[in-house]
């Protein structure tokens, strides 16, 4: 499935270096797996993380694919997608009451063939009763989590020199990710998640689920990044992320990646690297949370 919508020859290409002036003055090296540029639409990590989902789907006769999201949702947009050129159903349910106007991102996922049930912040909250409404069909833990979304990532980290990085940094939601990396890395390598939510600190248990004991808190999460919550922004974060654009062509999101590099500048200007470390920051790759911006707010 992931052969279908990433070029496995394309994958080497899609890393950019980033020669910022901290990274150049500590003998440094800093670069970008630009995720976001895989396709359009189910872009980043997300694809990777429904590798293995979609796998299992079709192995087995599910009525369909279901999954849980907000109304910016990465996830949800991809997961429709993908539902969609695989001819599989697809129902998102998404947390609030439905209002007049949806989000550009949910208009997309009702173009692409997916159900919407909208259903209320408590009732949100009991997940278990949601699927239990629909057994048929193959429920996707909210944002791909689960063991079954970290084994995408081991054809990815395949396709180019991925273990040539002493650090490899990513931007956290469910944490699949996280998991998905230190699973896949070689023992020398060190996995960092900068978390996009303020001090949710049940993360670190969500990841140790989904590895082995062997590889349980070996990675490091930092949670001094989120700018005051899960897609909240400041003046500063949107001028980063127009300057960041501006340096260095990189198109970035409010919620992920913006937060993930702008920490990890962060570390590095107080020496938390030492030089000579190679330095891998993966783009997630969704840019959905922009779509709830103003118009003309960010350059691209
Ligand atoms: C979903 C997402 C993440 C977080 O990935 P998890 O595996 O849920 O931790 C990071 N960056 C972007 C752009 C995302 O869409």
């Amino acid at each position: 499935m992931i052969t279908n919508f990433a070029n496995a020859a394309s994958i080497p290409a899609l890393v950019q270096s980033i020669h910022h002036p901290n990274c150049i003055a500590k003998n440094i090296e800093l670069s970008i797996l630009r995720l976001d540029k895989i396709h359009p639409i189910i872009s980043g990590n997300k694809l990777f993380k429904l590798h293995g989902h979609i796998q299992r789907l079709q192995q087995q006769s599910y009525q369909g694919a279901a999954s849980f999201g907000g109304a910016y949702s990465n996830h949800l947009a991809a997961l429709a997608y993908a539902c969609n050129v695989l001819h599989i159903d697809s129902i998102g349910i998404i947390r609030g009451e439905q209002p007049t106007t949806l989000s550009p991102t949910l208009l997309d996922c009702i173009r692409y063939g997916m159900q919407l049930k909208f259903v209320s912040r408590s009732d949100y909250a009991q997940q278990d009763n949601i699927k239990a409404k629909y057994p048929n069909h193959y429920w996707i833990d909210m944002g791909g989590y689960g063991t079954d979304g970290t084994t995408g990532f081991k054809w990815l980290l395949n396709r180019f020199n991925s273990a040539a990085y002493s650090h490899i940094i990513t931007a956290v939601g469910s944490g699949t990710t996280v998991a998905a990396l230190q699973t896949h890395c070689t023992p020398q390598q060190q996995i960092i998640g900068i978390s996009s939510m303020k001090q949710n600190h049940s993360l670190q248990n969500s990841i140790n689920a989904l590895l082995p004991d062997s590889l349980k808190n070996r990675y490091q999460l930092f949670h001094d990044y989120h700018f005051g919550g899960f897609a909240k922004t400041t003046t500063e974060l949107i001028e980063f992320i127009q300057t960041i654009y501006r340096s260095y062509q990189l198109p970035t999101d409010i919620v992920y990646t913006s937060k993930m590099i702008y920490g990890t500048l962060h570390l590095i200007r107080n020496n938390h690297f030492r030089a000579g470390d190679k330095i891998l920051m993966i783009h997630g790759g969704g840019l959905q949370g922009n779509r709830s911006l103003p118009p003309e707010t960010l350059p691209f």
